[in-house]
């Protein structure tokens, strides 16, 4: 009883101070949210008026983000701030996951592909809109580590695969919606043969190392697809494997 009682009082203090730190990073979150709402009516984001649903709000409200960075530090996760994720990668600033999210008009029953999983964290906020989720990471230490960050967190609609997404994932698909986080010159003809008619690809689109034009790919029929650019971004690059 002697040496149980201060493990029991060590262990009520370390829940105590766990429930203090959740509760400090739910009001963080609810603040990012709040943010990026204001962000989405105004010019200054680059994004004209481009408005956020409250779906798209709602899910970034329920994801954990700071779950996904290597500090783990709400202040910095829930900045509207991309975050360094090592290997030279980054995650996008809430406001650009948000976004892109709303863009590629993700429904409860879409089936969605991600290329360029990252950290899993938009991967993540797909998984709350969507019926199933496949996303490709290209570094093999990001592929383990966001695909277990998904598992712990039981994102069991998600199934992470390590390679080169230029391919796309075929016996995932088809697809309703593509969202693709990383910048090449030009849209992937596989990821468009993979999208359903009525689907939407979303995907930085220009030169690595510059700005590039966030653009919407809708496939209208088979054959034919129409394209606009929504914003200018900066996004890491689109790299290809070797083999
Ligand atoms: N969506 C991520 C952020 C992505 S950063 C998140 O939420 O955290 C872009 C990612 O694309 C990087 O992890 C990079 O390694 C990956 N990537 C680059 N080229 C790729 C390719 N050809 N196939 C798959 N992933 C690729």
């Amino acid at each position: 009883m002697k040496i149980l009682l201060p493990l029991v009082l060590s262990m009520i203090t370390f829940a105590r101070e766990a429930t203090a730190q959740d509760e400090l990073c739910a009001r963080e979150r609810a603040a990012m949210v709040e943010t990026i709402r204001g962000y989405a009516h105004s010019a200054s984001s680059g994004a004209g008026q481009q408005s956020l649903s409250e779906r798209v709000l709602e899910a970034m409200g329920r994801t954990k983000r700071h779950l996904f960075i290597p500090e783990r530090s709400c202040s910095i996760a829930y900045a509207d701030r991309p975050v360094s994720i090592g290997h030279g990668q980054t995650i996008s600033q809430p406001f650009i996951v948000a976004l892109m999210t709303e863009l590629a008009e993700v429904a409860p029953d879409h089936v969605v592909l991600e290329v360029g999983t990252g950290s899993g964290y938009q991967a993540a906020i797909l998984a709350h809109l969507a019926r199933k989720v496949c996303t490709i990471e290209i570094i093999p230490a990001l592929a383990e580590t966001a695909a277990k960050a998904l598992r712990d967190l039981a994102y069991d609609n998600v199934s992470v695969r390590l390679g080169d997404g230029y391919a796309g994932w075929p016996e995932c698909g088809p697809f309703d919606a593509i969202v693709v986080t990383a910048a090449l010159g030009q849209v992937p003809a596989p990821l468009i043969e993979q999208l359903k008619v009525g689907g939407r690809l979303v995907m930085p689109v220009g030169a690595a190392y510059s700005t590039q034009q966030l653009t919407v790919v809708e496939k209208i029929a088979p054959d034919k697809t129409t394209t606009r650019a929504v914003a200018l971004v900066r996004f890491v690059p689109f790299t290809r494997s070797q083999n």
